[in-house]
This record gives C-alpha cells, sequence and structure tokens, in this order.
C-alpha cells in the first residue's frame, strides 16, 4: 500500500517544529486511540498510521532520511523501528510490521525474512450475536461458539510426524532467503526474498504429521464467555482480547471482535440512548388529564397526563432510557401518547357528546365532566 504522507496525516506543514509535532500527535493519538473507539477498525487503522508517521518524524535522523528521499528510501533508511517495545501500552496493536510493506514493497530486505520466520500474531476473529433489547440495554453474559485454528498437539505445531524431523530446505540451504540484485534510482541493492519453498523457515516437512497433515494448525471449536457491557446497540462490536486465532512460532493469539445485532422489541424502539414508545391513551383520559401506567425497562412507573392532552405528545421520563456504553447515565424514555377514538358507543355515550357539542366552552362544568368520565370509564 502506498502510504499517505507522514506530515499530512498529522496534519502539520514540513517546517512543523518538534514540539508542534509532539502535539498534532498527542491529540490525534486521543481522538482515534482504540479505548475510545471500540471496535472501530478505520479508527484502528487510522491510529496506527498516526503512529507511524510520528515514530519517522519524532526522531530527527529518520526525519531528515524521510525528507530526502520519502516513502522511497532505502533499507537502512530506517533502521531500528523497533518492536512494540517503544511505545509503552500499544503492545496490543499487532506490532509494526506493516510499516515495512509500506515502505519498502512485499518481500524486500532483512525485516520481512524477520516476520517471517519470529514469531506472528494470529488472525483477528469476529462473530455475530444476537441480543434482546433488555440484554443490550443493560448488559450480559454471553457464550458463543467460535471455530479457530489452534496449534496441533500431536505435532507441536512443527507439522512433522512425531518422531521424524524437518529435513533443510534444498531450495535456500536452510537460510530461509534467496538473494537478488537489483538496480534502482539509488544505486544497486542486492535484496532478499523470502524463500517460496519453505516459506522463510529454512526447513520443509519430509513426513507430514497425520493430524494436521503438515499444516501444524488444527480448527478447533471453542466456547468464550463474552462480557456484553450495558449499552450496546446493533453494529456495537466487543472486542475480546486474545480469544481470536493462535499466533504462530510463539506469537500472540489474535482477537474476537463480538458483532451485536439487537432484536426488536415489540413495545420499545431505541434512539440512541432514548428508548420510544407509544402509548394508547383513551380520549376521555386525553381530554380530562388522568394517571396512567407506562411500561418501562425498570418496570411499570405511572405517568400524569394533564388536561387537554393532543394525540402524538411526548412526554419524557427522565433517566428511564438505555446506560451510556462505557460512560455514566442513561438516556430518556419518550413516551408518545396516541389518542384512541373509540368505535363502538352506548346510547348514553352518544347522548352525552352530542350534549358536550351543544355546550359553549362555559357550559362544560364539572358536574358534566363527571358523567363523561362516569359514562366511558365505568
Ligand atoms: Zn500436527
Ligand atoms: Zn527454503
Amino acid at each position: 500500500m502506498p502510504g499517505r504522507d507522514f506530515y499530512e496525516i498529522l496534519g502539520v506543514g514540513r517546517e512543523a517544529s518538534q514540539e508542534e509535532i509532539k502535539k498534532a500527535y498527542r491529540r490525534l493519538a486521543r481522538q482515534y486511540h482504540p479505548d475510545m473507539n471500540p471496535g472501530n477498525k478505520e479508527a484502528e487503522e487510522k491510529f496506527k498510521e498516526i503512529q507511524q508517521a510520528y515514530e519517522v518524524l519524532s526522531d530527527a535522523d529518520k526525519r531528515a532520511n524521510y525528507d530526502r528521499f520519502g516513502q522511497a528510501a532505502g533499507p537502512g533508511g530506517f533502521q531500528g523501528f523497533g518492536g512494540a517495545g517503544n511505545f509503552g501500552g500499544f503492545g496490543d496493536m499487532g506490532g509494526f510490521g506493516d510499516i515495512f510493506d509500506m515502505f519498502f514493497g512485499s518481500g524486500f530486505s532483512g525485516r520481512q525474512r524477520q516476520r517471517q520466520a519470529g514469531p506472528q500474531r494470529g488472525p483477528d476473529l469476529e462473530v455475530t450475536l444476537e441480543l434482546t433489547f433488555e440484554e443490550a440495554a443493560f448488559g450480559v453474559e454471553k457464550k458463543v461458539e467460535v471455530a479457530r485454528e489452534e496449534v496441533c498437539r500431536t505435532c507441536s505445531g512443527s507439522g512433522a510426524a512425531p518422531g521424524t524431523q524437518p529435513g533443510t530446505c534444498p531450495n535456500c540451504q536452510g537460510t530461509g532467503q534467496v538473494r537478488q540484485a537489483q538496480a534502482t534510482p539509488l544505486g544497486r541493492l542486492e535484496t532478499v526474498r523470502t524463500c517460496s519453498r519453505c516459506g522463510g523457515s529454512g526447513r520443509i516437512i519430509t513426513v507430514p504429521c497425520h493430524e494436521c497433515h503438515g499444516r501444524g494448525q488444527v480448527t478447533r471449536h471453542r466456547t468464550v464467555t463474552v462480557n456484553i457491557p450495558p449499552g450496546v446497540d446493533t453494529g456495537t462490536s466487543v472486542r475480546v482480547t486474545g480469544e481470536g486465532g493462535s499466533g504462530q512460532r510463539g506469537g500472540s493469539p489474535g482477537d474476537l471482535f463480538v458483532n451485536i445485532r439487537v432484536r426488536p422489541h415489540k413495545f420499545f424502539r431505541r434512539d440512541g440512548y432514548d428508548v420510544i414508545c407509544e402509548q394508547p391513551l383513551s380520549f376521555v383520559a386525553a381530554a380530562l388529564g388522568a394517571e396512567i401506567e407506562v411500561p418501562t425497562l425498570d418496570g411499570q412507573v405511572s405517568l400524569h397526563i394533564p388536561e387537554g392532552t393532543q394525540s402524538g405528545t411526548s412526554f419524557r421520563l427522565k433517566g428511564k432510557g438505555i446506560p451510556r456504553l462505557r460512560g455514566y447515565g442513561r438516556g430518556d424514555q419518550h413516551v408518545v401518547v396516541k389518542v384512541v377514538t373509540p368505535t363502538r358507543l352506548t346510547e348514553r355515550q352518544k347522548e352525552l357528546l352530542r350534549e358536550f357539542e351543544g355546550l359553549g366552552e362555559g357550559g362544560k362544568d364539572k358536574g358534566f365532566f363527571d358523567k363523561v368520565k362516569d359514562a366511558f370509564m365505568g
């Protein structure tokens, strides 16, 4: 992948001071930190990009080199990128191997060889988990089935049948690499490619393990317990660290991403952290006012309907919504009343309604409304 310009990534000019670069980096790193953007792959990529840019621009030598050669800098230009150790606290970002693809293309330089033969982090896996409205609101512990590649126990991952030894690769004589000279604009470069026959390990399997057929890995189904935090919604992805695929050659396992899908509720609807519901209301209660019982996520609560309430009016039940994901407090519940017009009226009810029509505003005294209440609400 052709990487974007490092100055552009950090949003600073080419003349930016170390202090300005540092400030820009801190601001962006906070904004795109995975903890602030759980499950957001785009933010994660961005975060890596920002780190890579900062790694180069914060170091005077590397920056000078970058300014001179850009991303076409030859091997040696960016020696010492090291591992995650330079980045305390970012150890789970999967290392910085990618940066070498970015600079040198694939199959270049000694770093590539090291990536092939050294520890390799396992792949991330994902599963979809369906939750009820309430489970998503309040959080729940769930078990999910995950199929993942694990190290074969029969051969301990070597791929060679027990009691046999892998042989030396004849293509690279066991070095894992094949050297090649290449002319470039920067001069003649000797490039080193990973041996295609042995994949860089320098060894080939002579008698494959019967369990894994030489792959060194087998597919196993595992049950993983996932703690779903309160406030998740459809589209939320919960990361379970270390429950992805196994790493290779001692590499750490990948992560498991649990993608949430919330089933619709028969009464509640969700809008962000607010809960919306529609509540039928008799036209008498709407006209005269009433105390009604309304379902919430926490059970029934009573709601005061003032006299003269129109259909479609929304009432807010503060704090009766969804708990905020990784935050404090809860959203609200909005009760939208729908006034129900009666369809089968008794003669007495019809008589009262006609009387109601005939009366002027002044004539509708309390006695009249009591009669209406008696007739319609029993
Ligand atoms: Zn095996
Ligand atoms: Zn080889």
